[in-house]
């Protein structure tokens, strides 16, 4: 089974710009698969549909099996989403921002893993301080740790090094891959085919709404 099944997935916003015009591929559970494309070609509209931010216009979008639409539940309970602002309640700390999403997701106060998560960040130093001292890089670094609270399945990250410098950037590669190597799916959106390359299995193009390619990053590579 797939770990995220798009299926003739189409976005046409209020507008009228046409943001994906029917696109389907499968994200191979236990893989890193890179959605890559130019600005507006459609990566955060897909990312957004997958997160229940915004409303599909036709087709289907599974996570793990389980529909978004009917099955939401399931398939909410199922993805970490990583988004591309950072945007958490700066009144909080880095501990209590865990704490709280834990809450959200029902997670269990024995399971709760906030200092591990922390720590997996190298964030467990800043556990208690105001979210005001912390750098953009960390604040990136709580997120991610953020979509993990519930440890679900599959975690996606729509341009989590866009801006980041090339210490943090590596940082948050060694985390994704960690991740991976601990059982988790990853799909992260990029416009930098480095980025790609270095870290993916397997990448998808998408461009103007439709996809281009989706293939080993090897073969990929290979052909250019
Ligand atoms: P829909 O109701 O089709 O899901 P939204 O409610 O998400 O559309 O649209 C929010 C508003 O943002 C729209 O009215 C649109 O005009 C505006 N908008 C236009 N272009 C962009 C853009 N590139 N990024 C974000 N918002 C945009
Ligand atoms: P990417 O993440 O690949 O840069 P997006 O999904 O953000 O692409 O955008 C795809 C297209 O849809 C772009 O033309 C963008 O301007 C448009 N768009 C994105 N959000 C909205 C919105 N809320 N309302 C109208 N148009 C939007």
């Amino acid at each position: 089974d797939a770990a995220i099944r798009i299926l003739d997935l189409a976005k046409t916003y209020a507008g009228g710009k046409q943001a994906l015009k029917g696109v389907s591929f499968d994200v191979p559970r236990g893989q890193i698969f890179g959605l890559l494309g130019p600005n507006g070609a459609g990566k955060s509209t897909l990312i957004n549909i997958l997160s229940g931010m915004v409303n599909k216009t036709s087709g289907t979008a599974e996570i793990w099996g389980f529909d978004i639409g009917r099955d939401h539940r399931n398939a909410k309970a199922s993805i970490g989403i990583v988004p591309q602002e950072i945007v958490f309640d700066p009144f909080f700390t880095p501990f209590e921002t865990l704490e709280i999403q834990a809450g959200l997701y029902g997670v269990p106060k024995e399971k709760r893993r906030s200092m591990e998560l922390l720590r997996a960040v190298h964030l467990d130093d800043k556990a208690n301080a105001y979210a005001r001292s912390l750098s953009g890089g960390m604040k990136r670094r709580l997120l991610v740790a953020k979509a993990m609270v519930h440890s679900p399945p599959v975690l996606v990250l729509d341009e989590p090094t866009a801006g980041v410098d090339v210490e943090l950037r590596q940082q948050l590669w060694a985390y994704v891959r960690e991740l991976n190597r601990g059982g988790v799916t990853v799909v992260l959106t990029t416009h930098y085919l480095e980025e790609a390359e270095e870290l993916c299995d397997r990448i998808a193009i998408i461009n103007h709404g439709q996809l281009i390619t989706n293939q080993p990053t090897r073969e990929l590579v290979n052909m250019a």
